[in-house]
């Protein structure tokens, strides 16, 4: 992998990056998160798992506020998240997000999708934008893709894409959910690769997964979630080997 920076160049920084305080929030009826505390050191990778339909991804997507929440608060590097407008766009950028669809632009190239945002959003001109989105795609493994669509792409090369394109914005911090979920079983190591890597250069990560290989040996901390409440917080081999909570034991006799 070539040398390209990915964390924000702030390294005396340390301290809470991203802190959420009694977050509630309904879908109608449905209270999908209940009195949510959290609170991510920079440079700390959290692995977020739980059943389905506990709101690990509702929660992802309060951070960057592709959901708003009705009470509590949350605040990226100290500051409330913004409504709209270019505050909002550039929250976008500081929070990097990975879905499990990929999400590229169908009709821009590789280096397109890597290079827009920088122009727009970061506002830089065209070729230290090139040269850092084909730095970002020779680190993630794809230059060779780079004039490429999407569609002419395999899985786990658009997703190494969209890591990269999140990486260009020199984000804060960056969220994935289930990143690897819609991928061929061959395919899924070569982009658990690229987040180890991620997460050994000191990025911030939040991530939503059921590798729990990737949680053992990535995580700091493994948070779970049941029925839109934090139910333990643990190191990886403590919740592995000694789930405290009858829903986590439940939870880990399914899937282990
Ligand atoms: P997870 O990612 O843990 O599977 P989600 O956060 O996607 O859980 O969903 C949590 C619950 O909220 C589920 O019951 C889901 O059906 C519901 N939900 C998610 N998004 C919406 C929405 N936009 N409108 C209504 N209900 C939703
Ligand atoms: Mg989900």
């Amino acid at each position: 992998m070539t040398e390209v920076s990915v964390a924000k160049e702030d390294e005396a920084a340390t301290g809470d990056l991203v802190v959420l305080k009694s977050v509630n929030k309904h879908f109608g009826a449905l209270h999908v998160l209940q009195d949510i505390d959290l609170t991510i050191a920079r440079g700390e990778v959290v692995v977020v798992i739980g059943p389905s339909g506990s709101g690990k991804s509702t929660l992802c997507r309060t951070i960057n506020r592709l959901e708003t929440i009705d009470d509590g608060s949350i605040t990226i590097d100290g500051k409330p998240l913004p409504h709209e407008g270019k505050e909002l766009a550039r929250l976008r950028a500081d929070v990097g997000m990975v879905f499990q669809s990929f999400n590229l632009f169908a009709h821009k190239t590789v280096l397109e999708n890597v290079t827009l945002g920088q122009v727009k959003v970061r506002k830089k001109d065209k070729k230290a934008a090139d040269e850092r989105a084909r730095a970002l795609l020779d680190r993630v493994g794809v230059s060779a893709q780079a004039e490429k669509y999407p569609a002419q792409l395999s899985g786990g090369q658009q997703q190494r894409v969209a890591i990269a394109r999140a990486l260009a914005m020199e984000p804060k911090v960056m969220l994935f959910d289930e990143p690897t979920s819609a991928l061929d079983p061959e395919m899924i190591n070569e982009v658990l690769e690229v987040m180890q890597q991620l997460a050994r250069d000191g990025m911030t990560m939040i991530v939503v997964t059921h590798e729990m290989g990737f949680a053992r040996s990535a995580a700091n901390r493994v948070v779970f979630m049941a029925d839109g409440r934090i139910v333990e917080e643990a190191s990886p081999d403590q919740f592995f080997s000694n789930p405290r909570s009858d829903r986590a034991k439940d939870f880990l006799s399914k899937i282990l």
